[in-house]
């Protein structure tokens, strides 16, 4: 049996030096790390250097269909309101929202006010009631008109090059994963970032690729309806070959990008 190496720095893998590794992220809920591929020093550097802020950039999307009740921070459509959403499975539960900065007063007797629902807006107008009473003051409030529940949106900041990166990541770990035998460009590229991994840009090597591979390659995916209409498991997120040319990667069930696998083509093409 040949021994297998890190696919980053090459060393050969042993039972020390092997990791585990969460080829869709941990954090995002991928449940089944894999072995055999990446030591454990540059399974932690990637962790660091381009899980982490991918992480942060999809994790509310990711609540919205974890499987468990959370707190989801959203916006709502059209304006820059933020709420915190309770919401479990893509589904708002029953529980009050928290809006932030809905309240407009104008002056001591006349207001206007936004509320999500009836229970935030007794809440709200009780309160006044009392802070009235303290002051010896007598406050009629009526609500004049009630307002369904807005439509509530996230809208992540991608960043090119390290979306990019993220999923060439994910590319190069499945496809060593499963053995494939054709070429992987990850395999250039991550040795490549891993020579230069003491530099304060980690991604300065990978930007003009990175824009370049997002743009001609991602990008259409990203907004290619048909693609972003199919919700693979929720939450869930897997990489599956769909014919000899093409790899699919669905993160969290959301976000789907379809490949080619021969991607030295059409990027030396472009020079
Ligand atoms: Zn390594």
């Amino acid at each position: 049996m040949s021994a297998k190496q890190c696919y980053v720095c090459h060393k050969n893998l042993t039972s020390k030096n092997d990791s585990r590794e969460h080829i869709f992220l941990d954090s995002l809920g991928d449940p089944s790390p894999v072995s055999g591929i990446l030591c454990r020093d540059c399974n932690n550097w990637l962790g660091e250097k381009v899980d982490y802020a991918f992480y942060n950039t999809f994790k509310e999307l990711y609540k919205t269909v974890s499987g468990k009740l959370e707190l989801v921070k959203m916006a709502v459509s059209n304006t820059s309101d933020t709420f915190i959403i309770p919401m479990k499975n893509q589904v708002i539960q029953n529980s009050p929202i928290k809006a932030q900065n809905t309240f407009h007063q104008h002056n001591n007797e006349l207001f206007t006010a936004r509320f999500l629902d009836m229970t935030d807006a007794k809440e709200f107008i009780e309160k006044k009631k009392k802070r009235a009473r303290k002051n010896n003051q007598h406050i009629d409030f009526q609500i004049e008109k009630t307002a369904s529940i807005p439509q509530f949106e996230i809208i992540p900041q991608i960043d090119k090059v390290l979306f990019t990166l993220e999923i060439l990541k994910m590319a190069t770990g499945y496809l060593h994963s499963i053995n494939y035998k054709g070429y992987i460009l990850g395999d250039d590229i991550f040795p490549i970032l891993f020579r230069y991994k003491n530099q304060a840009d980690p991604y300065f090597l990978f930007k003009e690729i990175g824009i370049i591979y997002f743009d001609k390659i991602i990008l259409p995916c990203l907004t290619n309806r048909e693609l972003q209409n199919i919700h693979f498991l929720p939450g869930k997120s897997f990489a599956t070959i769909t014919n000899y040319h093409y790899l699919l990667i669905s993160i969290i069930g959301l976000i789907n990008v379809s490949i080619p696998l021969n991607l030295n083509a059409p990027l030396t093409d472009s020079y």
